[in-house]
């Protein structure tokens, strides 16, 4: 895993620009910085108007395990592609959402109860996002304990059981991934470059695409993570938006810089040469007074 500040971090970046660009990120732990509860989280007003700015040159999509409804609160303008609930909602069909609803609704009865008995004072508790379900719990010994339990063979719905940072998800089986929203927005937005930035183990579906298409940034170093690149922490992530900035800000007014100067080209070359029509014209006359032949104007035409 290398740097993303590293000199071949700085070329992979430099390489997406002049495709047309899809620049994906997840929120919690990449945009925005973890919180001990996930209504505490806040989010930078800065990030928000570098994506709003980025906008204007690139795809720009948020692929979260968060609900698109709850990730929307928190932006003022909020970017055109939100996938939300770990790849499932915004990709998927009404009727695979509503077998997504329903095998939540079976399971939350059995793991509100798992939760009663083995976390009576709460520190354990359940996050209902429609499509899917999270456990979150701060007490590593106590999480441990609940994923045992949950990987027990038990009569309900298969589910996808996947650690998170002091949470445990639970995805309703055969529902989109984040790497099948990935390469469903490929298509979509008919982009020939992706950025993903994650730090999820949801994240990893996307890493593991094996896509040369794709650059995958995991935010933190992790030696496990199929990521190319890494970015210490998420307080560097501003950095990677500004440098996405410079550098696409820079391609346009190179391009601008060289259209102009395509078309100062065009306008002074009548006036040094004159045109293939003047000098046509001028020719014929030269002709004209060479030969004796004096031209004479239609009657009644105007001078
Ligand atoms: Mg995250």
């Amino acid at each position: 895993m290398i740097s993303l500040k590293s000199a071949r971090g700085r070329k992979a970046l430099s390489s997406l620009v002049g495709h047309r660009l899809l620049l994906t990120f997840d929120f919690d732990g990449t945009l925005a910085a973890i919180a001990p509860h996930p209504d505490a989280v806040s989010f930078d007003p800065n990030i928000e108007h570098l994506l709003t700015r980025l906008d204007e040159y690139a795809s720009i999509a948020i692929v979260t395990g968060r609900s698109r409804e709850d990730l929307l609160r928190f932006f003022h303008s909020p970017p055109r592609t939100i996938i939300g609930n770990h790849g499932a909602e915004g990709t998927s069909e009404h009727a695979a959402l509503q077998h997504a609803r329903a095998t939540c609704t079976a399971w939350r009865l059995s793991l509100d109860s798992l939760l009663e008995t083995e976390s009576p004072d709460g520190r354990a508790w359940l996050e209902d996002k429609t499509y899917s379900l999270t456990i979150h719990c701060r007490v590593p010994i106590l999480l441990r304990r609940i994923q045992s339990l949950l990987e027990q063979p038990l009569p309900l719905p298969q589910i996808r059981v996947v650690s998170g940072k002091a949470s445990i998800n639970l995805l309703p089986a055969g529902m989109p991934t984040k790497a099948d929203a990935v390469r469903s927005l490929l298509r979509r937005l008919r982009c020939d470059r992706v950025l993903y930035v994650g730090d999820d183990v949801t994240d990893e579906d996307v890493f593991s695409i094996g896509d040369t298409r794709i650059i995958g940034v995991h935010v933190g170093k992790n030696s496990t993570s199929k990521a190319d690149f890494f970015l210490s922490s998420q307080k560097e992530v501003p950095w990677l938006l500004k440098k996405l900035f410079t550098l696409l800000v820079s391609r346009k007014s190179s391009l601008t810089k060289r259209l102009l100067r395509g078309e100062r080209q065009q306008i002074s070359l009548p006036s040094s040469r004159g045109s293939k029509a003047t000098r046509t014209r001028a020719s014929s006359k030269k002709k004209s007074r060479q030969s004796g032949i004096r031209r004479t104007r239609p009657v009644g035409a105007r001078r």
